[in-house]
């Protein structure tokens, strides 16, 4: 079995968006993922890191933290904020439904988390942050013992 771990912490600010999908591309990179695969892991971190920017610290300073790791040929990526928390989980995650209308979001970041990944996992709590767990087979990936 071929297991391999990484957690970095940054800050939430936009420009941090792009640094996180680009670490996790790199991380990813040794699982052989196809173009399609690869860009589907990089739209589903960002979408989680916007969120966690955007509506977990509103814009406001704070750490998020991922973990990510890979067993085999699956990646696991958690996506962690310690900001305001989701109230309803399973309204937040509906397609379309979005608590930012006027910033032009279009409720689309969990569905998309949804079809891109094999699995979404939202943990939260009000007042203490939010959870996402992602889970993806790379079936591209080279089997090297
Ligand atoms: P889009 O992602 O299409 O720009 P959106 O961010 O509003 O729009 P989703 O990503 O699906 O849509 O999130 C739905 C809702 O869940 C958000 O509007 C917000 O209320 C809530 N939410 C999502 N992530 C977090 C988070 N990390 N902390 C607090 N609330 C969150
Ligand atoms: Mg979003």
């Amino acid at each position: 079995m071929k297991k391999n771990e990484i957690t970095f912490i940054f800050d939430s600010n936009s420009e941090n968006e792009s640094l996180a999908r680009t670490v996790i591309a790199a991380f990813i990179t040794r699982l052989d993922p196809t173009l399609e695969e690869l860009a589907d892991v990089k739209t589903a971190v960002s979408e989680a890191v916007t969120n966690a920017i955007i509506h977990g610290y509103e814009g406001m300073e704070g750490k998020i933290t991922i973990h990510s790791r890979i067993e085999d040929d699956t990646i696991w990526i958690e996506v962690c904020d310690k900001g305001v928390g989701i109230s309803d989980i399973t309204k937040a995650m509906e397609p379309l439904y979005t608590t930012k209308p006027e910033m032009e979001r279009s409720g689309m970041g969990f569905a998309f988390m949804e079809a891109f990944m094999d699995d979404l996992e939202v943990v939260s709590e009000e007042g203490s942050g939010t959870t996402v767990r992602m889970r993806k087979t790379i079936y591209s990936a080279l089997n090297m013992s």
